[in-house]
């Protein structure tokens, strides 16, 4: 799949439309998601035009990946989630369910997530 810039992240992070800001680097941003599933609700996101695991694996470099990954434990930290747990989400394609196309993790917690997918 194409990278659209026209998503709505892509306009996230051009300073299009607001976010709840929660913390950001050179590499990466992370902010509230709009509709949040758990107390803790936070989406990480590279400031790369990535739409995917296949793609970003592919072609991030080296620092955007590490940055991406840091960026996930750091908001645990500092959403006060990491000693009672958390679940870490990426959907990704049709079948994984995913409405953005630009690579995401979705970081949840601050009460029980449950199980992980409803049986289909
Ligand atoms: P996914 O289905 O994994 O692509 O999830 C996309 C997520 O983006 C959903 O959880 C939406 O609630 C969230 N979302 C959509 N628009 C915005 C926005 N403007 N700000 C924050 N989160 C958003």
């Amino acid at each position: 799949m194409a990278y659209d810039d026209g998503n709505i992240f892509a306009k996230i992070l051009r300073g299009e439309i607001p976010c709840k800001k929660v913390a950001e680097d050179e590499h990466t941003l992370a902010f509230e998601d709009i509709n949040p599933l758990r107390a803790v609700h936070v989406l990480v996101i590279p400031k790369g035009a990535y739409v995917d695991w296949r793609d970003f694996a592919a072609t991030a470099s080296a620092d955007e990946q590490t940055a991406f990954t840091r960026m996930i434990a750091y908001v645990a930290d500092i959403t006060g989630i990491a000693g009672s747990g958390y679940r870490v989400i990426s959907n990704i394609g049709r079948d994984g369910g995913q409405e953005v196309p630009h690579l995401h993790m979705h970081v949840l917690g601050g009460e029980p997530v449950g199980s992980l997918v409803p049986r289909g």
